[in-house]
């Protein structure tokens, strides 16, 4: 691994041995454009311009480690476009929600040039009701006759408008005065840890969700009705299972399960991809008596795409025979194959048959989850890995691996500097090692390339 331009002590500075300590987060919201990305490499001191190599990595929210008068905190970018899905209004100001919900502190970014539009406007309403410190920024003032556009943003009603050039770095300094100044030293209570951990129960229709809603309820005879320190949203349940709470999202409905037939299949999606986005973890059922469909396929697909560890359980076990196993063995290496890092578990609803063993897979894909592998680490083993094999050659270059660091866990998402483009193939290959040598069972890997322009 060789020097390079970019400002790795950035990255290094005080991460080894302490990574444990938990810092505040920083969300960087607005509209698209507005200059977030380059205002997160401007914070994290990134000066060289990077692009994304990998498209659809800009729509997770990546967090960066950043440092700023000696201060350590997380930069959190949060992408989240989907301007066909809901309108950009909606979007915006969801991510805006989300981030008084999770972060320490909120910086607004509005294009200065442009002035506020509406979209601008309806996110600034939003966030005149946080409880959490809003900054607004204006940026793209690159000189002083842009200083009077950056005024005319007091009328979003948030307060002073910091005017910065993200691109140049003009009033950066300031700004970054002014979060250390709002950030508070520790993060907020409940959001990375604490109550208990929340299990999406998904599957099609039929595989037996409600019967093993019902029976994890039963089975230690403790539902817990009221855990300390917890609000219960009424269509969750407690369950305790191990000795301890899990929170089974949006599960309240299956337990009683009034009416069969309630709901279009489409409804019954939407809940599920409800149920998936509000956990940490998905417990995905699947009939292991019938083929896997179509059907399973597409629930397993909504777990990879909103990146939540999962646990496959095979329900109906009891009806399994000795014929229906050996095809369902070949159905999984030829369905399956995306997800050969989640843990299986054999059960049955039904008889209970090894209900018990879904808590310790839970745990295990939770603990890859939230994993972080320290950056010295991880660039001392890369640094082996591609020195035994190296990429393929592009246009008769090699491309170099010039820095390697986990940007973000929740799932573990990784980030690769490079003098060039790394094909799939290799990229899953590295994908594969970084699994034998730092054991992410259960949880979704993201690896990312960002060569330089
Ligand atoms: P994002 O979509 O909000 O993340 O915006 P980007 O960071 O990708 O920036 C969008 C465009 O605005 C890019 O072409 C940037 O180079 C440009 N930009 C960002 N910050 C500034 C700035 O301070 N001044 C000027 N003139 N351009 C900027
Ligand atoms: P849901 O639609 O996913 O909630 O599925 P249900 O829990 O309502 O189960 C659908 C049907 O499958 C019911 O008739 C259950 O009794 C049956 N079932 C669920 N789990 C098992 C199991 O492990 N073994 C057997 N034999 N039947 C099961």
């Amino acid at each position: 691994l060789e020097e390079s331009d970019w400002d790795l002590a950035d990255f290094v500075d005080g991460e080894e041995g302490e990574e444990d300590i938990a810092v505040p987060t920083l969300a960087i919201v607005g509209r698209p454009n507005v200059g977030k990305s380059t205002l997160v490499n401007r914070i994290i001191g990134r000066r060289e311009a990077v692009v994304e190599d990998v498209p659809g990595v800009t729509r997770d929210r990546v967090s960066y480690d950043a440092n700023w008068a000696g201060r350590r905190f997380m930069v959190q970018d949060t992408g989240g476009w989907e301007p066909d899905a809901r309108g950009l209004q909606q979007s915006v100001a969801r991510q805006a929600e989300q981030a008084m919900q999770t972060a320490d502190a909120i910086v607004l970014v509005v294009d200065a040039v442009v002035g506020a539009t509406a979209t601008d406007e309806a996110v600034a309403r939003v966030l005149r009701r946080s409880k959490t410190p809003v900054i607004l920024v204006a940026n793209k003032v690159d000189d002083e006759r842009t200083e009077s556009e950056a005024a005319a943003l007091w009328s979003l009603g948030l307060g002073q408008p910091y005017s910065v050039s993200a691109t140049h770095g003009r009033g950066t300094g300031d700004f970054l005065d002014q979060v250390l100044a709002v950030l508070p030293e520790t993060p907020r209570e409940g959001t990375a840890v604490g109550g208990p951990r929340r299990v999406a129960l998904v599957g099609k229709p039929n595989v037996g969700k409600s019967s093993l809603i019902n029976k994890l309820s039963g089975f230690e005879r403790s539902v817990v009705h009221n855990v300390a320190g917890t609000t219960v949203d009424p269509v969750d349940s407690l369950v305790e299972l191990g000795g301890k709470p899990w929170r089974f999202v949006d599960t309240a409905g299956l337990r009683k399960k009034v009416s069969h037939a309630s709901g279009h299949e489409f409804y019954a999606s939407l809940r599920t991809k409800g149920a998936i986005e509000a956990a940490e973890v998905a417990i995905l059922l699947i009939d292991a008596s019938e083929p896997i469909t179509e059907q399973d396929l597409r629930v397993l697909s909504m777990v990879a795409d909103a990146g939540r560890a999962l646990v496959l359980a095979f329900n109906k076990w009891d009806l399994v025979d000795e014929d229906r196993r050996y095809m369902l063995e070949k159905e999984i290496d030829r369905e399956l194959v995306q997800v050969q890092w989640a843990q299986r578990v054999n059960i049955s609803a039904h008889t209970g048959r090894a209900v018990q063993k879904l808590v310790p897979a839970l745990e295990t894909a939770l603990s890859s989850w939230d994993k972080r592998v320290p950056t010295g680490r991880l660039n001392t083993w890369i640094k082996e890995v591609v020195a035994a094999t190296p990429p393929p050659m592009r246009g008769g270059r090699l491309p170099r691996i010039m820095f390697a660091t986990q940007a973000g866990t929740r799932p573990p998402t990784f980030v690769l500097f490079t003098t060039g483009f790394l094909e799939a193939g290799y990229r899953r290959f590295l994908e594969r090692r970084l699994r034998e040598e730092f054991g992410f069972d259960g949880s979704p890997v993201r690896v990312s390339v960002r060569v330089r322009e």
